[in-house]
């Protein structure tokens, strides 16, 4: 147990491969690990690679695969998860909720060596949303766990409290989160409270067994900017910190997500207000995305949030890709939008951790002034469309066909060695 370890000044071999990939301190680590301001997601039944979440950390991404009731390919979505990973996904979430949901999550975790997140509830609900029983959920939870995941996302914020809120609310679209849909209208058909959150320490009890982390999912963010920031998602985050302090005091790790649409210059006082509600509980953010108009380009539009919300302290991106809000991804589409993500995570880690995040912008640098494209290639984030943009377009010169001779980093270079 990763979190109760950290508490009795154990170092796990967990947090010495963390300590070292993120060069920090191992007691610093532990320190973060047993406040639970860090995370390492990892099921004790699954050797995934050990990945640090949260303070002073690297900003990680995430990509989600997964079919849909229209498509469904297992093929199509270890693709996926392959190229994701390929191009830095740091874990992957299967979001499946078509076919033979096992049989795709066991293919996507064997698959891939980093840590694997789920949403159980899509399960259990996968026959009917309304009448599946509070044990169809927990049950969900517990074959997704004993599968191997590593990390479950669980709307245990969405109370009957915060469904009467939102009724009085003026949203325009009320709730997007897939999951806080689900319990929403499970909540209203049975006339009940959420399970997972009656019964929250069941469900503590289920993620210690296997040392799971639950991610508390952010069942009320805003699906468009007119929704952003609004009573209905800062009071889900009060509550999302109550949870987040119960699992941390029964020694359970713990994400929480939010929080969907927002306007950039409201980024900083979201990410800012989660942090202080959940006692600065790693975030893991969808996005955000600060425009609703954008859709085909929301990988960019994500970017653009991702890279705000890192540098205000947001730890963990999930990747949006040019699909959002209109289909399934492609693997095309999963692959723009995890390269996106990870630019959006790496310009976050510029402004966070400056010295440590910019060895590799340092390298890229004397690579353009030595005009040497080799290296450049191999620092890209994707080296493949580098290179293919450089090569299809050649200059008769030792520069690029975008100045040729003209090239100022070679005039500018000769001038200073007075050779012109
Ligand atoms: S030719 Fe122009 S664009 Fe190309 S490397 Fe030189 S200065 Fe940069």
């Amino acid at each position: 147990m990763i979190m109760e370890a950290a508490r009795k000044g154990q170092i796990t071999p967990e947090m010495e491969y963390v300590a070292k990939v993120e060069e920090i301190d191992p007691q610093r680590l532990r320190r973060l690990v047993a406040s639970g301001r860090v995370v390492i997601p990892k099921n004790i039944s699954r050797d995934a690679v050990p990945t640090g979440i949260g303070e002073s950390m690297s900003t990680k991404i995430n990509a989600n695969v997964g079919t849909s009731k229209d498509f469904i390919d297992m093929e199509e979505e270890v693709k996926k998860a392959l190229i994701a990973v390929q191009y830095g996904a740091d874990t992957i979430m299967d979001l499946s909720t078509g076919g033979d949901l096992d049989e795709i999550r066991k293919r996507i975790l064997k698959s891939v060596k980093v840590p694997v997140g789920s949403v159980p509830i899509y399960q259990a609900a996968q026959d009917s949303i309304v009448d599946m029983s509070s044990d169809d959920m927990f049950n969900a939870v517990r074959k997704h766990v004993e599968g191997g995941v590593d990390f479950v996302t669980i709307h245990a914020g969405v109370t009957l409290d915060a469904l009467e809120r939102l009724k009085r609310s003026n949203r325009i679209l009320n709730v997007v989160s897939r999951g806080g849909s689900f319990t929403i209208a499970w909540m209203i058909h049975n006339e009940k409270e959420n399970p997972f959150y009656e019964e929250y320490d069941y469900l503590l009890e289920i993620a210690k067994e296997h040392d799971l982390t639950i991610s508390l999912g952010d069942g009320m963010r805003s699906g468009c900017i007119a929704d952003a920031s609004d009573r209905s998602k800062f009071m889900e985050f009060v509550t999302l910190g109550e949870l987040a302090r119960e699992a941390r005091s029964k020694g359970v790790q713990t994400l929480v997500e939010g929080p969907g649409h927002v306007p950039l210059d409201e980024i900083d006082l979201n990410v800012r207000m989660m942090k202080r509600l959940t006692d600065g509980a790693p975030l893991y953010l969808l996005g955000p995305l600060p425009t609703d108009i954008a859709p085909g380009y929301d990988h960019i539009t994500g970017a653009i949030g991702g890279s705000v919300a890192g540098m205000h302290g947001a730890d963990f991106l999930c990747m949006t890709s040019p699909s959002e809000h209109l289909a399934l991804p492609t693997v095309e589409d999963i692959k723009e939008g995890t390269i996106v993500t990870k630019i959006a995570a790496h310009i976050a880690d510029l402004a966070k951790t400056r010295e440590r995040a910019k060895k590799r912008d340092d390298q890229m640098a004397i690579a353009r002034k030595n005009l040497d494209w080799k290296r450049q290639f191999e620092l890209s984030i994707d080296p493949e469309r580098a290179r293919r943009i450089k090569c299809s377009r050649k200059s008769k010169s030792d520069a690029c066909s975008m100045c040729g001779d003209l090239c100022a980093i070679k005039i500018i270079q000769n001038a200073l060695r007075r050779e012109i």
